[in-house]
């Protein structure tokens, strides 16, 4: 009998979704990369071969890393049916989860060096940063991730000699402040883990009991591959529900958390002031305008993106704040920004502040994140923050109202007018379409908006423009595995790219126009 236990425990202000898989003969884990034409969701992804010889899916948890167009996930992805992915480009970022006489080992290797050190593994996975090696807290290669620090849904996959550790937790959300990476590497230690390494978090991070999703973070996204837990074939299990003190499977269809429909989340974008109320004035600049300016151009780039975009005014109109917190309170978004620029009576005050509402803790991820990207164009940071007045509540009218609302909100003031260096940069439309273009990526980010499903050309990064390659061949038939069926054919001439090699180091993975062509064989293409 397979024991698997799925329990709920709350951790630093975040509930914990952890499942703990007995380890036992009967039971398979397996990462696996869906039907690797394309991204699947966590519910959708499956592995072919067991399906097709009785093995029956218990669980499972969203695996690694993957870029914004890329099929497969980044890094080194080795599974003992020899399907091998080794991508020069993720440096040296990330560690290697690999599964081998049934224990995990966490190890930094090449696929060269894979192949010498753990020929015997079942599989090999680049993950990221490490939370537990023999039994201690240590994280290495957490400084190769900005997101450590800050509190975000994440996945932790970990074990000791008797238990496989699958751990997600929430975040982003009220009520959920997420774990950052120390305290994540503290939960998985706490449950008895001598190996622990972290996943692919945010949006992707997810975990699935016989098909259903457990935890409310997952954003339903089309993720590259997942760790799966399989029963082998005949094998009996038996699924506890440790928070409700029963043993039942029906205890676990009800509690599921099961998304309805892909739900659209809204934005408000609020160009401060307008018409009557000109707002801060200094260097000839006049702080409506700019606001209006930034508001209109977070809104352009934003219509890139799977999100409703609302502006309190499109041009020179006086809205009262009382107005503008009903337009907010009417539209209920995930997200209210008033768009602002300051002035101060001492005149060598400059830079960027953002002010958010004290109660959403999580809330300086945004706050933090604008700020970081002004600086890296050239706004130096001056503070975030929080001000209160005599009540206790926001001592900013507009976070007060939004927050009646029940909506996070922040204001950002993106630079001096008063200031001379500051005024400067704001004089200059470009330089607002950048300050609006800083704002619109950290919404994206914090939001974790999707792009909208759009065919573009590829831009071709130098990087990859090493991997570009020419058909030799008059006809090249392109296939699902090495000897797999036949799913793509190319003519010659055509130019595809190679996004990772078989381990026998003949057939190359492609694909062109970002779209996955298949394996084929690497003697009929030459380098572009
Ligand atoms: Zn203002």
């Amino acid at each position: 009998m397979i024991n698997i236990k799925y329990d709920k425990i709350r951790k630093f202000q975040t509930t914990v979704h952890i499942l703990t898989v007995q380890k036992n003969k009967d039971i398979v884990i397996m990462p696996s990369l869906g039907d690797r034409t394309r991204r699947q969701k966590l519910q959708d992804i499956t592995h072919a071969w067991f399906d097709r010889n009785g093995f029956k899916q218990i669980a499972g948890v969203n695996g690694g890393f993957f870029g914004g167009n890329m099929i497969l996930p980044i890094g080194l992805f080795y599974v003992d049916s020899g399907f091998l992915l080794n991508r020069s480009w993720t440096g040296d970022a990330f560690l290697e989860l690999i599964h081998k006489e049934g224990k995990f080992i966490i190890d930094d290797v090449s696929s060269l060096e894979f192949m010498d050190k753990h020929k015997s593994a079942n599989f090999g996975v680049s993950y990221s940063y490490s939370l537990v090696v023999d039994g201690k807290i240590d994280i290495r290669k957490g400084d190769k991730f900005k997101w450590t620090k800050q509190s975000h849904p994440r996945t932790m996959i970990g074990d000791n000699d008797e238990k496989y550790f699958f751990a997600v937790c929430e975040g982003r959300k009220k009520g959920e402040k997420g774990l950052t990476a120390i305290e994540s590497a503290m939960v998985m230690a706490e449950l008895g883990c001598i190996t622990a390494i972290n996943a692919d978090g945010g949006g992707s991070s997810g975990m699935k009991i016989e098909g259903k999703i457990m935890n409310k973070t997952y954003a339903n996204r089309a993720i590259a591959d997942a760790l799966l837990i399989y029963a082998r074939p005949g094998a009996e299990y038996e699924i506890e529900l440790m928070s409700k003190g029963q043993r039942s499977k029906e205890v676990i269809e009800t509690t599921v958390y099961e998304k309805e429909k892909e739900t659209i989340k809204k934005v408000i974008i609020e160009a401060g002031h307008g018409g009557r109320d000109p707002g801060a004035s200094g260097n000839g600049l006049v702080e409506k305008e700019l606001n209006l300016t930034v508001a209109l151009e977070i809104e352009r780039v934003l219509a890139d993106y799977e999100v409703e975009v609302s502006l309190t005014r499109r041009d020179d109109s006086t809205i009262s704040i009382i107005e503008r917190a009903k337009i907010s309170e009417k539209i209920n978004p995930d997200l209210h920004v008033s768009i602002h620029h300051n002035a101060a009576k001492v005149t060598s005050a400059r830079g960027a502040e953002i002010i958010h509402a004290h109660h959403d803790k999580y809330d300086d991820v945004l706050a933090i994140d604008i700020l970081d990207r002004l600086e890296r164009i050239g706004m130096p940071t001056r503070r975030h923050f929080t001000k209160l007045n005599a009540r206790g509540t926001d001592w900013y009218a507009m976070i007060r109202r939004i927050w009646d609302n029940d909506t996070d909100a922040i204001i950002t003031e993106g630079g001096f007018l008063t200031n001379a260096e500051d005024a400067k940069m704001l004089a200059d439309d470009e330089w607002l379409k950048r300050e609006a273009g800083c704002i619109a990526a950290a919404i994206v980010d914090y939001l974790d908006l999707q792009k909208k499903e759009k065919r573009e050309d590829v831009s071709i990064t130098t990087e990859s423009a090493k991997n570009m390659y020419v058909v030799t061949a008059n006809v090249l038939n392109a296939r699902l595995d090495k000897m797999g069926k036949q799913i793509n054919k190319l003519k010659k001439g055509e130019i595809v790219e190679k996004i990772g090699e078989h381990q026998d180091g003949d057939w190359y993975i492609i694909r062109k126009e970002n779209e996955f062509i298949g394996f084929v064989s690497a003697r009929f293409l030459k380098e572009a």
